[in-house]
């Protein structure tokens, strides 16, 4: 039976008893997502609403 390694947790484990591919479960796909959102958050992401030019709110730009 082929099994592979869990990134978060490093327990091997078999691909098809999980939804939560690549991870053994759901646990430790909530605790990569946690990490991701953590770093994401760390990093100064404000400023890409600042390229929003203040427009108005109108998510379609038909000008370019
Ligand atoms: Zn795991």
């Amino acid at each position: 039976m082929a099994t592979i390694r869990c990134p978060i947790c490093e327990k091997q484990f078999d691909p098809a008893a999980t939804l939560a591919m690549p991870f053994c479960g759901d646990r430790c796909r909530q605790i990569d997502l946690g990490r991701w959102l953590r770093e994401s958050y760390s990093v100064p992401v404000e400023r890409k609403d600042e390229d929003d030019e203040g427009a108005p709110a109108a998510p379609r730009n038909e000008a370019e």
